[in-house]
């Protein structure tokens, strides 16, 4: 028994280098929830979440609140049974993915803590593949986004995510210019953020096609599986699913309806790593290849999913560059950013991060 005596919430504020734009909402500033976890044997466990609301449903005051309420449930509690410590989270209130899934991250980092292994490797992972980030352009004017394409390329980025989402003649306006200014070298995704009917998806998934897209995240709402299905069906790019894929009861709708060829896991999402293991667990049986996401965290959250990455082979993509975009970095320890958007994962136990 590793006993919960202490948790501690704060709010991490951290303004972005440049606004932020996807086709829901622009983002200026990471408005982020920390969370520490004490145990009674001296073990302290960090977790942090970043509220999207458009997404998730949460805000940072709300996550405050609702983590209030998850830090009376699991004081006292083992946190060694982090299955328990969930039914606890998830009997005290529904929903709430995301401020759980700081709590779930700090749990896993006890646990490895205690173990006295890196996540990846208290996860049963090896750190025996290179991670390299994406890098997202905003959505915006097809010559500005080609601009900041041109930039990230220059930087030595090895793959380039696209903001999409209005009128078919302007998102191929846009991918145009793009594929103009960095050529067809750099592999290219796009993400409509569920901002198109499935008419419109699958015209301008067609009239993308010339353009090499590897595959289109949430090209539809997410509510509408039937949508994403038909498209899926009848794009010649491959779907990814994000919005419309939270859990790993989610992941099984999507299998059942054949509703894409991807999913994109956040842990923001799924409520923490182990909601995310079961989804790495169905995509594995169902043969489909996943990307790890992020929303605006920082270094401590995104160390953790760097380590998920490792943990999973299913988990081939990695769209982790939130920490690029903030214009401060507080974290000490935990994974180094490195020229090109490479990744590396340290050897320190747990996930590594801390605020300094
Ligand atoms: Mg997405």
């Amino acid at each position: 028994m590793t006993a919960i005596s202490r948790i501690d919430l704060q709010r991490l504020d951290i303004p972005l280098r440049e606004p932020f734009v996807i086709s829901l909402e622009t983002i200026e500033h990471a408005r982020n929830i920390l969370v520490r976890i004490e145990t009674a044997d001296g073990i302290t466990g960090f977790g942090e979440c970043s509220p999207y609301r458009t997404i998730a449903g949460e805000t940072q005051d709300s996550a405050y609140e609702v983590g209030k309420l998850l830090a009376q449930a699991l004081k006292g509690l083992d946190a060694l049974n982090i299955e328990g410590c969930i039914a606890a989270m998830d009997r005290t209130i529904a929903g709430n993915r995301c401020i759980k899934s700081a709590f779930d991250m700090a749990l896993y980092d006890i646990a490895a803590r205690r173990a006295g292994l890196p996540l990846y490797a208290f996860l049963g992972g090896a750190n025996d593949r290179e991670l390299y980030t994406d890098m997202t352009v905003s959505l915006g004017e097809p010559a500005k986004m080609a601009a900041d394409a041109e930039k990230f390329l220059a930087a030595g980025f090895k793959a380039i995510k696209v903001k999409v989402g209005g009128r078919t003649e302007e998102d191929v306006e846009r991918i145009r210019a793009i594929r103009e200014a960095v050529g067809y070298g750099t592999p290219l995704t796009i993400d409509a953020n569920q901002a198109w009917n499935v008419v419109t998806a699958v015209r301008t998934l067609r009239a993308l096609d010339v353009y090499r897209i590897d595959y289109c995240e949430a090209p539809v709402h997410a509510a509408d599986l039937y949508g994403l299905a038909e498209v899926k069906a009848r794009s010649p790019i491959p779907v990814m699913a994000d919005e419309s894929l939270f859990d790993h009861r989610d992941a099984v709708r999507h299998v059942r309806m054949d509703a894409c060829d991807y999913f994109n896991i956040k842990l923001a999402k799924s409520g923490g790593i182990h909601n995310a293991l079961k989804i790495a667990a169905i995509a594995e049986a169902a043969g489909i290849p996943c990307q790890i996401g992020c929303f605006s965290e920082s270094r401590i959250a995104s160390s953790a999913f760097a380590h998920f990455a490792l943990a999973r082979r299913i988990v081939r993509h990695y769209d982790l560059d939130s920490p690029l975009m903030l214009a401060e970095d507080p974290v000490k320890g935990g994974v180094r950013y490195e020229k090109g958007g490479r990744i590396v994962v340290g050897e320190e136990v747990g996930i590594g991060g801390s605020l300094l």
